[in-house]
């Protein structure tokens, strides 16, 4: 198969080169990030692979299907950023990793929770300036602790078994689809308002739809207890950002945590380092000691990474075949509620 592939990286291109099925495709790697204006570099591929925060519209795929493209090949879960009915109507068959490395985001949703309530991330730079003194980095215990998880798909299960076994909180969740085996270890199922007043700390795990667009607003802030923890590692527009500045100021909210941010295609997997930053709502973010942020990273392991190289050339290889691909790796509307 002919693939182009935006949002190269170089860890990208290392691990598709490393995978011993992709000299069996002929893959252009490309920088830029697939949108309108870059669309047309894929002219005379058979298929585009597109990776979270690349544009996926009716108005690209319209571009890519005139240039002959009839496949996507998402090297990664979600597929919030693709118009499946466009595609549809372009006759495209577009596949996904439904699971790449659910401990690496579980694992690293864990680390941020630590980091934040600790304030490790403030202690690795007070050290570095020479400043040993404890004053404002103190923290409280997990254990005990009421810790709510919304959406217990793959990874969410992961994080409330640490949590429920591990730490020794007590877990809430909710789920469109509960499971029995994670109530089975005592995690209590309860609906959204309910656990946004009970707990002391909330992740979100479940995936970016309409219904789940915003779930963390002004409201859910206003009815959590004082000094909440929030962290997301899901998708940015899960969490109304300008909601969680005020709730930051006012000292509702006690700490946030985000690997994810509704606006984070113009910036992340990108060193801005010398620009101005041009978005005020993360630069006033990333003035809070007690906001703790990462550019997308909690998949980003060598396990993670090699699994979606692999998974994503399989894919391409069934579809070279005419073979149907399995139910998981097809983006499809009506597999919404298990979307990553
Ligand atoms: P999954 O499909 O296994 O689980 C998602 C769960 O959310 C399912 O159990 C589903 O029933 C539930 N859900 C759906 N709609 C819901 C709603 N309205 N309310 C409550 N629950 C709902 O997905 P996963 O692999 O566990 O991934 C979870 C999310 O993590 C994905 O949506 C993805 O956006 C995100 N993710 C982030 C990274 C990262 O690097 N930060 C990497 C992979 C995935």
């Amino acid at each position: 198969m002919r693939i182009t592939m935006f949002s190269t990286k170089a860890y990208d291109r290392r691990s598709f080169e490393a995978d011993p099925t992709a000299a069996g495709h002929e893959i252009t790697y490309l920088e830029p990030r697939l949108a309108v204006e870059t669309a047309p570099l894929a002219a005379g591929a058979d298929a585009v692979c597109a990776f979270v925060n690349d544009n996926l519209s009716a108005a690209v795929l319209e571009r890519l299907a005139a240039g002959g493209t009839k496949v996507v090949l998402l090297r990664c879960a979600g597929f919030n950023n693709v118009d499946l009915a466009a595609a549809r109507r372009l006759g495209f068959t577009v596949a996904r990793v439904p699971a790449y490395s659910p401990h690496a985001v579980a694992e690293f949703t864990i680390g941020l929770m630590l980091a934040l309530i600790r304030g490790i991330h403030r202690a690795y730079q007070r050290t570095r300036d020479g400043n040993f003194a404890l004053e404002g980095l103190l923290g409280f215990d997990l254990h005990g602790k009421t810790v709510g998880v919304i959406g217990t798909g793959k990874i969410g299960a992961i994080v409330a078994r640490i949590l429920s076994a591990g730490f020794g909180c007590r877990v809430l969740a909710h789920d469109v689809h509960p499971d029995p085996a994670l109530q089975a270890i005592g995690v209590v199922y309860a609906e959204p308002r309910a656990i946004a007043a009970e707990a002391d700390i909330l992740t979100l795990h479940c995936p970016l739809t309409p219904e789940t667009h915003h779930v963390v607003r002004a409201e859910t802030l206003a009815i959590a207890r004082r000094g909440l923890i929030l962290v997301n590692t899901s998708r940015g527009g899960l969490l109304d950002a300008e909601a969680a500045i005020d709730a930051l100021k006012s000292g509702q909210l006690g700490g946030l945590a985000m690997d994810v941010y509704e606006q984070e295609a113009d910036l992340f997997f990108e060193d801005l380092s010398n620009e101005i930053l041009a978005d005020d709502v993360i630069a006033r973010l990333l003035t809070f000691p007690n906001v703790l942020v990462t550019g997308h990273q909690a998949f980003f392991t060598v396990e993670a990474l090699g699994a979606i190289a692999a998974v994503t050339l399989g894919n391409a290889a069934r579809i070279a075949a005419g073979e149907p691909l399995g139910v998981a790796q097809v983006a499809a509307p009506e597999d919404a509620p298990r979307a990553a």
